[in-house]
């Protein structure tokens, strides 16, 4: 039992500080003395990141103390770095190490022994965090981030930190911080007694001479100073510990967001790697110790993988930071990023019958390291191929195309249908969603390339057999597809076997020419002007460009029954009530505009400024500033 126990100063002063204050105070000559003091035991060393024995210490304090073994460790040891990673049990594990008398085994259950990031002994400290000390508690101490591997730099005063020159004579010695501030004001002929003074070149020494150099930097000067601040963060949080395969869940999941995995949650690892490497640099992550080998085996693939293993909080750190994972997310959210919502997916496709529907199974994502933006590219057994830049933000981002890659041959072949039936190019390039540029480009071939385009019989039996049903169809357009059917029937059993997902993406009735007489079916007549508003509407929303208002009256020009929804629509309540759910609002019309100019004012590069945006989304007056406050300007 002692009589006394030096307050800890804050939470960052890390235990070790605080006994070594004790024993200076304590007028105790010999280390072990104040060993036997404060533990009762003798055999007790001196450990500065994970010391153990804290419920011996515990029981040793003052009568009226008010300390908790586990409180102590939380506030005052690195446990909550070396710990964040561990599942629950393992974490809890090192916990019990640390309050009990097993200290020697804390580092082999954290398994960071076996990781080749090793640890400098010594202790580290900040020039300037001394001076403030002083001032603020009347001494210096040693400072818990400041002895964290791989941490260089004060966070605090964002200078390099100085390792003591005080080496402690055997693991029983304590060395306050206020005679390491003594001993770096005196000749290095001071006084040496109970400590040897350090060699004056270390790896550590080295290190910091490396890295101040690789911070001329400016870019890796923040992503390093972003890393020390996380390590700060992890030492003063209690995230609930994580099984061990939610860590790698999370880096797989963001790795297929951006486009370094596919949908299937394999990684594409030599350009992980490269993009890794590009943003660090070599050199950063040799000092580091944490260079990545071109083996397959290296550190960076194996975090990602689903097995059994754990790392270093530091490659933790290094990789979450790289894919821009932040702690609150890490630790909190489940792990699941998709950047393009799941499959199936819509074909957008405006030749096809199956348009706007989730069919698309197949999509690959790609990882832009220009943009920094992941790519989607979507196929579809049509053969329409399309892609766009992710991920998707909004509800209606699975409308957008980004680029069309291929065509396909529904699509060829409508357009050649649409050239024959004398259209304008105009007209075709609306209805295919397309410039006219590209109708253009089709048209000016000359007529017969254009015909074998559209009608060549191909030698292949399948091409030949599509070709046939192509041409039924194509000839006998009144026709319902059972007496198509009967037609041929030898064919349409042919297809059907060997290729029915085509025969079916290609036997519907061809659109029917709505006319209005006296006996009109009303019913039948909501879902085909259902589907005519609908495309609609998915056209207007996904147009490239300035918006355009999602309106009732515009919407009934472009499809030609303009009358029919001003006069009828009650008859239609399908239409109708799909109608009330998508109309805008003149509010809700501005505030896409709004956000639409956003995007073009980002993608320009330029500032995102209110006056700016508002210019380039047409709005102005009073409405203006009522509009302000949906946004953070
Ligand atoms: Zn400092
Ligand atoms: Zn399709």
């Amino acid at each position: 039992m002692v009589a006394f126990f030096p307050t800890p100063f804050a939470s960052d002063e890390v235990m070790y500080s605080v006994l070594a204050r004790f024993h200076a105070a304590s007028g105790n000559t010999s280390p072990k003395a104040t060993i036997m003091d404060l533990y009762g035991i003798t055999t007790v060393t001196a450990v500065i990141d994970l010391p153990a024995h804290f419920d011996a210490l515990v029981s040793n304090l003052p009568v009226k103390h008010r300390y908790k073994a586990d409180e102590l460790i939380k506030a005052h040891t690195l446990f909550p770095f070396y710990s964040a990673f561990l599942p629950p049990q393992r974490a809890n594990l090192v916990l019990e190490s640390m309050k009990g008398d097993i200290g020697h085994s804390v580092h082999n259950r954290l398994g960071i022994m076996a990781s080749s990031i090793s640890t400098d002994k010594t202790l580290k400290y900040c020039r300037e965090c001394f001076d403030a000390d002083k001032i603020r508690w009347g001494e210096p101490y040693w400072h818990r981030v400041h002895q964290v591997p791989g941490v260089y730099i004060c966070p605090i005063h964002r200078i390099p930190l100085y390792r003591s020159r005080l080496l402690p004579m055997n693991r029983h010695e304590f060395v306050t911080a206020t005679r390491e501030d003594y001993q770096e004001t005196q000749d290095t002929n001071g006084d040496k007694e109970g400590v040897v003074m350090q060699d004056t070149q270390s790896a550590w020494d080295n290190a910091v001479s490396k890295i101040t150099i690789l911070l001329e930097d400016d870019e890796l000067s923040t992503k390093y100073r972003m890393l020390v601040d996380n390590v700060d963060k992890l030492l003063n949080s209690s995230y609930a510990n994580r099984p061990m395969e939610w860590f790698a869940n999370h880096y797989v999941a963001r790795l297929k967001e951006i486009g370094l995995a596919n949908v299937h949650g394999h990684v594409r690892q030599v350009e992980f790697r490269r993009e890794f490497l590009r943003y660090y640099g070599e050199q950063f992550l040799k000092v580091m110790q944490s260079s990545v080998s071109e083996r397959d085996d290296n550190w960076l693939n194996a975090m990602v993988r689903k097995h059994r293993k754990t790392f270093h909080p530091i490659r933790h750190l290094l990789l979450m930071q790289f894919l821009g994972i932040s702690l609150d997310e890490m630790f909190v959210n489940e792990p699941q990023y998709q950047s393009f919502g799941t499959s199936p997916w819509l074909c957008l496709n405006p030749a096809a019958d199956h348009y706007l529907q989730p069919v698309v199974e197949d999509m690959s994502i790609r990882y832009d390291s220009k943009v920094k933006r992941p790519i989607g590219t979507f196929s579809c057994s049509c053969g329409f191929v399309y892609a766009r830049k992710g991920p998707d933000t909004r509800a209606d981002d699975k409308y957008r195309v980004g680029r069309i890659k291929v065509f396909g041959e529904v699509w060829e072949r409508k357009l050649g249908e649409l050239l024959n039936e004398d259209l304008s190019l105009r007209e075709i390039a609306r209805r295919l969603h397309v410039d006219v540029n590209t109708v253009k480009k089709y048209a000016d071939l000359p007529r017969q390339d254009r015909k074998a385009i559209s009608s060549a019989v191909p030698d292949d039996l399948r091409e030949r057999q599509r070709h046939a049903w192509i041409e039924l169809v194509r000839l006998n357009e009144k026709k319902s597809q059972t007496e198509l059917r009967h037609m041929n029937k030898a064919l349409y059993t042919w297809l059907y076997r060997n290729d029915k997902n085509w025969l079916i993406a290609h036997s519907l009735k061809p659109k029917r020419v709505i006319t209005t007489n006296s006996r009109v079916d009303w019913g039948k007549r909501d879902e085909e002007i259902l589907v005519l508003v609908r495309t609609e509407v998915t056209r207007i929303l996904t147009l490239e460009g300035k918006p355009e208002r999602v309106s009732i009256s515009r919407i009934g020009k472009r499809i030609g029954y303009l009358s029919l929804l001003e006069k009828h629509l009650d008859k239609m309540p399908k239409t109708k009530s799909y109608l009330e759910t998508v109309k805008e609002t003149v509010e809700g019309f501005q505030l896409r505009r709004i956000r639409w100019a956003m995007q073009e004012i980002e993608r320009e590069g330029q500032d995102l400024q209110w006056w700016r945006i508002v210019r380039k989304a047409g709005i102005r007056g009073e409405v203006v500033e009522n509009l302000r406050v949906y946004f953070d300007f």
